[in-house]
């Protein structure tokens, strides 16, 4: 095995760990007493079901929780969407799903886009539509939701 695989593989298992960590241990997860925006999404593919709740405080996502069932990638995404969005101002928030979806989907974003950071272990469902959809669904809620203000987004 060359080295790169080799790295590539150590990658790979590290961010399967991740998924699986944030899965099982959703961060942020639960309601959001005063939120200022709420957005559904379901993946009917999947079964896949997010009630994402954000407080915007000034120019800022201050807090943002989620609930809901679904499938280890839909969960961790949906928890890596609540560490990497708290503190960013909404249009910030947005360039990430953006960035994310650009990975995944190869569907460009004009302009600069964050790094991925943690949301890279997102990666691996590159290959596979109906996954990227799960890994996706938190992410339109988000932009359902800041768009909207409250919304029910479905990936059908
Ligand atoms: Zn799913």
């Amino acid at each position: 095995m060359s080295a790169d695989a080799a790295r590539r593989d150590e990658l790979r298992e590290l961010y399967r760990e991740l998924i699986l960590d944030h899965a099982k241990r959703p961060r942020h997860f639960g309601t959001l007493p005063n939120a200022t925006h709420r957005a559904r999404g379901i993946n009917p593919l999947c079964g896949d079901r997010l009630d994402l709740q954000f407080r915007v405080d000034g120019s800022r996502i201050a807090d943002a929780a989620f609930e809901g069932s679904g499938c280890a990638i839909s969960l961790a995404s949906a928890s890596l969407l609540t560490d990497t969005v708290i503190g960013l101002e909404p249009s910030a928030a947005m360039r990430y799903f953006d960035a994310l979806l650009g990975r995944l989907t190869g569907r460009e974003a004009g302009g600069e886009l964050p790094e991925l950071g943690k949301l890279e272990a997102l990666e691996g469902v590159r290959e596979f539509p109906s996954r990227v959809k799960c890994a996706t669904l938190a992410w339109h809620a988000l932009d359902s939701a800041l768009k909207n203000g409250q919304q029910t987004v479905t990936t059908e």
